[in-house]
């Protein structure tokens, strides 16, 4: 991989890579949702796709200029998906373990909208059992009393995007947000007591500095959040900046890849400084007994996901699927009363351990006794030739008992992975 932030995804979601996954492979996951069930744990994805203004960096399915009548329409989508997906035999009758609500930006709706939706979808999956309900908001959607519905809908975790504070590194990079409206949504949230917080922040977004960056993670240590998740900017093919590089010939002038490392090593010191402990490679949290990503931990372990709305992704009996990736065709498919599935992929064994190892790799050491135990493959014996190159390059601490990585190696870990990968998924991906 180039020092230089050419474009491409290197982040790594999901195993096989998203390019991998087919058409062919639908009726074999509408078989596996008409079958019983595996016994891992469920979750529940929910993908809301409105955003006020389109990120430049943005590579996800968005849609900008909606009306009151597009997002209820969706909204009854939603619902109705939801009927269709909990009356399939895999899921039925099962108690969800977490829910998700992404985007897009979920905090677009108003009260009256997420009341509706959270009461459509009421008809088909209970949350009261779940141990997490994950809300993604953008700060200038909040007002008071959104914030305050959140809570009695029973949403449990709220996630802050707030990527960075320099008004000018906000506008540079498209936010919909600027400063202000943070600190005034932060207000609303603290006092609305949630059992856990998180703030989003982006290392190397247009226009920063090192400076710039330290006053972000200054400003942000002061929030005090349960957690803090720093990803590094990244150009995907299909973002608003890459299309402009294109058409004016100009470089996308992103920080090189050693650089945004050093400002996330800065970062993930002053964290540490301040009481916060590493629970992944993007994530610092304050209180590491108190604070859980059940979300992130369960679906890394191989969890059943049931995902809902356009271009979502879910994960059923061990089979990848994703729906359908346009507005028109998700609609349509839904409101004739079919699961509205577009790809899938059906995994080997193999590749089953591989996606559970590269991901939980993120949480910077592996659990190998668990995969041994789960998959009856010895990671350490199957791979060690990987893990010994992860030694002498410097991104292991140890490979036994168990592989733990280095600073260095956590810090770059997507990069890591593809080593990983059987060599017909080496390539690098293109998030679609
Ligand atoms: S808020 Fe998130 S989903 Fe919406 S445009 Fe920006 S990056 Fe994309």
């Amino acid at each position: 991989m180039s020092d230089t932030t050419e474009p491409g995804s290197y982040f790594v979601a999901n195993y096989p890579p998203f390019s991998q996954w087919h058409a062919a492979a639908v009726p074999t996951v509408l078989a596996a949702l008409a079958t019983e069930a595996t016994g891992e744990p469920l979750g529940l994805y929910l993908h809301v796709p409105f955003c006020r203004k389109r990120c430049k960096f943005c590579y996800f399915r968005v849609y900008t200029d909606t009306s009151a009548t597009d997002v209820e329409r969706y909204s009854q989508a939603l619902s109705r998906e939801a009927e269709m997906a909990s009356a399939c035999r895999a899921v039925a009758g099962r108690t969800l373990r977490y829910v998700y609500f992404g985007g897009g930006t979920p905090s677009f709706l108003s009260v009256k909208q997420l009341e509706r939706l959270v009461a459509g979808l009421h008809k088909s999956f209970g949350w009261d059992h779940a141990e997490e309900v994950t809300f993604e908001c953008e700060p200038g959607t909040l007002a008071e009393s959104k914030v305050r519905a959140l809570k009695s809908l029973g949403m449990t975790r709220i996630s802050l995007g707030v990527e960075n504070f320099d008004d000018n590194i906000l506008e540079t990079n498209g936010r919909a947000h600027l400063s202000a409206e943070i600190f005034r949504a932060w207000e609303w949230i603290k006092s609305a007591d949630f059992l856990s917080t998180n703030v989003d922040l982006i290392a190397g977004m247009m226009g920063e500095t090192f400076s710039s960056w330290q006053r972000t993670v200054e400003k942000t240590l002061a929030m005090e959040a349960d957690s803090v998740t720093i990803y590094q900017m990244e150009l995907p093919l299909n973002t608003t900046f890459v299309r402009d590089s294109r058409d004016t010939g100009d470089p996308t002038a992103v920080a090189d890849w050693p650089t945004k490392r050093g400002w996330v090593d800065w970062a993930f010191a002053r964290f540490l400084e301040s009481g916060y402990s590493i629970s992944s490679a993007y994530t610092l949290v304050r209180n590491s007994e108190q604070v859980h990503f059940r979300y992130r931990d369960m679906l890394w372990q191989g969890s059943d996901l049931v995902s809902l709305g356009v271009a979502s992704f879910g994960h059923i009996s061990g089979l990848h699927y994703q729906n359908e990736t346009h507005w028109d065709d998700y609609l349509g498919a839904v409101e004739a009363g079919r699961l509205p599935i577009q790809r899938g992929y059906a995994s080997s064994h193999r590749e089953l351990l591989i996606r559970e190892m590269v991901l939980g790799l993120k949480r910077g050491e592996l659990d190998v006794a668990r995969l041994a135990r789960k998959f009856g493959i010895d990671p350490l014996l199957e791979w060690a030739p990987q893990w010994q190159a992860l030694l002498l390059e410097g991104h292991l601490q140890q490979i036994h008992p168990w592989p733990l990585l280095t600073r260095q190696g956590l810090l770059q870990i997507d990069a890591l992975l593809p080593r990983f990968y059987t060599s017909a998924h080496s390539q690098v991906e293109s998030v679609p």
